[in-house]
C-alpha cells in the first residue's frame, strides 16, 4: 500500500483597521530537478510535517513559529481543512495529506522567516487568494475567509 505523508498548517490571519489580512509564504526555489514546482517557489500557508506522537495543533504551533517567527498566535475553534495531493518522496509517489487550521495574531509581532522560505507578505483576502499557487490553498483561504464572514 502506498505511503502516506501528514503535514499540518494554518491560515494566519490578522484584524487590521483597513480589513482582515493573511499571511502567506514563499517557498525557497525547490533544490529537486524532478520537482513540479514553479521555479520561483509557490505561496502557500504556514505548514510542515507532524512528528510521531505529536498532537496536531501542538504541530502547527511549532511550524508557525519556526517557519514566521510568530509565538502568539491563537487558534481559532471549529475550523479544519484537509486537502490532499501528491508528493515525491525520494522517488516514491506519496499520496500526502494537510489538514489546515484558523490561527489568529492579535500582537504585532515581527515575521522572521527561516531557510525554508524567501518571502512573505500580508495580504487582504482577494490578493491572497490570486497569490496563491495552487487550487487546493485557494479553497483553503475561501473557506477560511467565508467562516470568519460568518463568524462576525
Ligand atoms: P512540509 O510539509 O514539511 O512543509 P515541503 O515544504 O517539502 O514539506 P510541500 O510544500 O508539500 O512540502 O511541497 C512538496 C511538493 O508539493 C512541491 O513540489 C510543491 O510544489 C508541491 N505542493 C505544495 N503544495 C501543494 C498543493 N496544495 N497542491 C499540489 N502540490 C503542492
Amino acid at each position: 500500500k502506498m505511503p502516506v505523508e501528514r503535514s499540518a498548517g494554518a491560515v494566519v490571519f490578522r484584524e487590521t483597521k483597513p480589513g482582515r489580512t493573511y499571511l502567506i509564504l514563499r517557498h525557497a526555489a525547490s533544490t529537486k530537478a524532478a520537482s513540479r514546482a514553479p521555479a520561483g517557489g509557490h505561496w502557500s500557508f504556514p505548514k510542515g510535517h507532524i512528528e510521531k506522537g505529536e498532537e496536531t495543533q501542538a504541530a502547527v504551533r511549532r511550524e508557525i513559529k519556526e517557519e514566521t517567527g510568530l509565538s502568539q498566535i491563537e487558534f481559532t475553534p471549529g475550523f479544519k481543512e484537509t486537502i490532499r495531493y501528491f508528493v515525491n518522496y525520494e522517488g516514491e509517489r506519496r499520496l500526502k495529506f494537510v489538514a489546515f487550521f484558523l490561527a489568529r495574531v492579535r500582537r504585532r509581532e515581527r515575521v522572521k522567516i527561516s531557510w525554508e522560505h524567501r518571502a512573505y507578505a500580508w495580504l487582504p483576502y482577494e490578493k491572497a487568494y490570486e497569490r496563491l499557487t495552487y487550487s487546493s490553498d485557494k479553497s483553503v483561504l475561501k473557506k477560511a475567509e467565508q467562516f470568519l464572514r460568518n463568524a462576525t
